[in-house]
């Protein structure tokens, strides 16, 4: 276990509401971290829609949400923020008022003054594909994300799928495979139009097999693959010979660890209060897709407003001796030389 980050705030996730976050607290000269699952920041905006136009984010006609994520990067910057992306926030415990120590998989520690739950829907977990027995196989030779390229070093590898994950890992992972095969369902891929072009290329060169067609049944001992058994459009059948797959079937979202930390929770949700969008425990507090409220919409723009608010209520518990003057970034000069534009 690593020594205890110390800071003011603990974001749990960066999706677009954590992002924001670090904004609102930054101006109140809060400091902050943040903690994501995923390896990059964004949460469903760069997750499962990046390239889909948005048209409700006030002010701005029309971004794509990968630009919406790039535009709040830019915005943050100035604060400073810290990624710990890559792990999960697993523990949170009391150990002050305020007070927290917050733990992640990945063996980090937190001491923090106050939190901020913004995991959205939860964790993304990968989605199993329907083959029978296929746990047996899971983190053994079935893999659902790469963490260390190096491990499938001059492996017969099969990926599944004809996505942006599938088809990255296709391009990512051919230069280091013994063998290595792409199997889709049909002709049609919904990833970049770029890495089709880039991996329909490499099949042309004869250094990797397409091949159309699903997994039926998985070969192998002790959780060791062998060989797949796929199956055609036509229904007919045959075998690949391989020592790793990597089924890339899309994400779910699960509640995962929030539901361990002692708070409230309606219907995998946390209950906040809408003043300060602090949950059933003080110092604790719920904005953005992961809480609920009357009226609650699950919108950029409410987890862009409980942000701002949950930063003005934040301020009492990092500054509890410093009165808190509420001031406009146009017309404050000490504002705005936080933002460097002063
Ligand atoms: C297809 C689609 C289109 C959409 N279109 C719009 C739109 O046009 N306009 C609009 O306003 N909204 C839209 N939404 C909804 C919008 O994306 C969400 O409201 C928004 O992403 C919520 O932001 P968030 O930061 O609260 O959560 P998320 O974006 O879900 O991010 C939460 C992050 O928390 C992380 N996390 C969860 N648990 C943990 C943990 N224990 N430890 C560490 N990290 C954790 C997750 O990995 C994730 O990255 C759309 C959603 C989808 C799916």
């Amino acid at each position: 276990m690593s020594d205890p980050v110390k800071t003011d705030v603990l974001i749990v996730g960066a999706g677009p509401v954590g992002l924001f976050a670090v904004f609102e607290l930054g101006l109140l000269d809060i400091k902050a971290h943040l903690v994501d699952i995923l390896d990059k920041v964004g949460g469903q905006c760069a997750e499962l829609y990046p390239e889909k136009p948005i048209y409700d984010i006030p002010g701005i006609p029309v971004c794509s949400a990968q630009g919406l994520i790039d535009a709040l990067m830019q915005q943050i910057k100035p604060f400073n923020p810290q990624f710990h992306l890559g792990e999960m926030v697993e523990g949170i415990e009391r150990t002050g008022h305020p007070g927290f120590r917050v733990t992640t998989d990945g063996g980090r520690v937190f001491d923090a003054k106050v939190i901020a739950v913004a995991a959205g829907g939860g964790s993304f977990q990968p989605k199993r594909p329907p083959i029978p027995g296929i746990e047996a196989y899971e983190t053994k030779s079935v893999y659902y994300e790469v963490r260390k390229m190096e491990a499938f070093r001059g492996k017969k590898i099969l990926i599944v799928g004809g996505g942006d994950s599938a088809l990255d890992w296709t391009l990512n992972l051919a230069p280091i495979a013994s063998h290595l095969t792409l199997l889709h369902r049909r002709q049609d891929f919904r990833a970049a139009p770029d890495s089709v072009n880039k991996m329909t290329a490499l099949v042309g060169e004869g250094k990797i097999d397409f091949v159309l067609g699903q997994v039926t049944g998985l070969e192998g001992a002790g959780g060791q693959l062998n060989a797949v058994n796929v199956k055609r459009n036509d229904g007919s059948t045959f075998h690949i010979a391989c020592d790793a797959m990597l089924p890339f079937f899309g994400l779910t979202m699960k509640l995962g660890p929030v539901a361990n930390w002692g708070l409230n929770l309606d219907k995998e949700l946390i209950p906040v209060n809408t003043a300060d969008f602090e949950t059933s425990e003080p110092g604790i507090f719920a904005i953005g897709d992961i809480n609920t409220y009357p009226g609650k919409l699950k919108l950029i723009l409410s987890g862009f407003h409980e942000a701002a608010l949950m930063a003005q209520k934040a301020h009492r518990y990092v500054y509890p001796d410093k009165k808190l003057t509420f001031q406009y970034t146009t017309s404050s000069t000490s504002l705005q030389k936080k933002l460097g534009v002063g």
